[in-house]
């Protein structure tokens, strides 16, 4: 089995131990990085979700927000176990209505300082005009938020002093890898996890089951096109991000 540094291709020798992933809508993980993920927990990473909407304003139409929210989140935590993971945060905020406020940014502060991972992977606040999909408006705003928790916020005691009163210490985290953007510096061999990221995303069944029959074959293009563009020998699925070092 190969190590985890033979797997991440990048400029960089930063192994994580901790990851945190933060996204604003259940699956937007097993789309963007659920094989990284599993690539991750295979070596010994712990990684922990967070979620800042339990997408309740999904499909099916006929669903109210609440159900769909509770269908959602067990759906997502399915998904999650199939590639290591068992912790999960809800954050509550409003699906479809998502901005980077204070508030937003107080909340994953407050995961960050109870988590403390050293790793926090993200979707980009910047749009890719190429992937328009991947560029809704909350992805973008959850982006904002995260970066801007990840630095300054977790670390600076000065930011929402009530934290402290609560207990949650500051704390740094080193990089952050963001999904979905341009100019990627860091690719990840998922060769090895991509039949687990194809599980994952197909244990989302209120929003995948109409198209079970297509997904998995679209999954294995990306991925297998990401690999071929990244030249990494022997490689046939790759996972691409911008890596950011916030130390
Ligand atoms: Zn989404």
């Amino acid at each position: 089995m190969p190590t985890l540094p033979d797997l991440l291709h990048g400029d960089d020798d930063f192994l994580p131990e901790r990851a945190l992933v933060i996204v604003a809508h259940p699956d937007d993980i097993d789309f963007g990085t659920a094989g990284t993920v599993a690539t991750l927990t295979d070596h010994g990473v712990e990684v922990v979700y967070g979620l800042v909407t339990s997408g309740q304003a999904g499909e099916p139409a006929e669903l109210s927000a609440e159900d769909l929210a509770d269908i959602r989140q067990a759906e997502q935590a399915a998904a999650g176990k199939v590639v290591g993971v068992t912790e999960l945060h809800w954050l509550g905020f409003p699906d479809g209505a998502v901005e980077s406020t204070l508030e937003l940014r107080k909340a994953i502060s407050r995961l960050i300082r109870m988590v403390k991972p050293d790793l926090v992977i993200t979707q980009t606040p910047e749009r890719n005009w190429d992937r328009i999909y991947a560029a809704h408006p909350d992805h973008l705003a959850t982006g904002e938020a995260v970066v801007s928790a990840v630095y300054p916020d977790a670390r600076n005691a000065k930011s929402y002093p009530e934290l402290l009163d609560e207990g949650y210490e500051p704390h740094a985290v080193s990089r952050i890898w963001l999904m979905a953007g341009t100019d990627h510096n860091l690719r990840v061999d998922i060769s090895a996890a991509l039949d687990r990221k194809i599980d994952a995303l197909l244990e989302h069944h209120s929003q995948n089951d109409a198209r079970a029959d297509v997904l998995p074959g679209m999954i294995r293009e990306w991925a297998g096109d990401n690999a071929k563009a990244s030249g990494i020998a022997g490689a046939t699925a790759v996972e691409s991000f911008r890596a950011v070092n916030t130390e």
